[in-house]
């Protein structure tokens, strides 16, 4: 039970009712628009998202857009974690990796629907801190890696599903390459001044499909000096 007051959920404790922000937030951001993957949506009302933005911001948490996480860095809007998801139609048994672990909030939206997740971040200070609070919060079926995404993980490869969180100007052959034939990964494309577009690749063979999905602001991918 709790009272509604503008977008926070207070409970009878005056303190606020975070599962009531979630159940808001997967019924008015995402079954209202076009997310009705049951497995996306199920995750999506499970992940604790307060938990992984600063303190302060955490009654912004279940907002309808993207917050700042440090660094210069941002978590997405609940809407585009959730798109993402839905359109990589991951089964429980994928393997998925993920290029931009940030707070680690969508390595644990994956880790509600599948085996096994592998994420990489190329700023150590987020990299350990998630890495931290995902254990802390038994995600065992998460591995963090700090390092620069661009090369995959090779070791682990190939993957059923590939996710990029940071907009990259060209998708980085190394994660093609590290696809399952029949795999498909999700990346935003574009120039790093201005909008890109979420782009889904399509392993068939030796056939490479790319379509162009939506139009969206992604902070930059950037890339280790060698
Ligand atoms: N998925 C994150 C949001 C990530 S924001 C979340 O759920 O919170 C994008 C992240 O990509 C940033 O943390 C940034 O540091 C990281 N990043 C940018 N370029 C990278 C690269 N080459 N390899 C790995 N991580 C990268």
């Amino acid at each position: 039970m709790g009272i509604w007051l503008g977008l926070v959920a207070l409970s009878v404790f005056g303190q606020a009712d975070y599962q009531a922000l979630r159940k808001n937030m997967v019924d008015t951001q995402l079954k209202a628009r076009d997310i009705s993957n049951l497995a996306t949506l199920k995750a999506m009302g499970k992940v604790p998202r307060h938990l992984f933005v600063p303190e302060k911001m955490r009654i912004y948490a279940y907002s309808d857009g993207p917050l700042s996480i440090g660094e210069g860095q941002t978590i997405s809007q609940p809407y585009i974690v959730a798109y993402m998801t839905q359109a990589l139609k991951l089964r429980p048994g994928s393997r998925v990796l993920e290029i931009g672990t940030g707070s680690g909030y969508q390595a644990a939206v994956l880790a509600e629907i599948v085996d096994s997740v592998y994420t990489i971040e190329i700023v150590e200070k987020l990299g350990l801190k998630a890495k931290k609070l995902l254990k802390s919060l038994d995600y065992d079926n998460i591995t963090v890696r700090i390092g620069d995404g661009y090369h995959g993980w090779k070791e682990k490869a190939p993957f059923d599903a590939i996710i990029v969180t940071a907009g990259a100007e060209q998708i980085p052959e190394p994660l093609i390459d590290q696809l399952k034939d029949g795999g498909r990964m999700i990346i935003p494309v574009g120039p790093h001044r201005g909008v890109r577009q979420l782009v889904l690749v399509q392993k068939k063979g030796e056939k490479v499909k790319k379509k162009n999905l939506m139009a969206v602001r992604f902070v930059p991918f950037t890339r280790k000096k060698e």
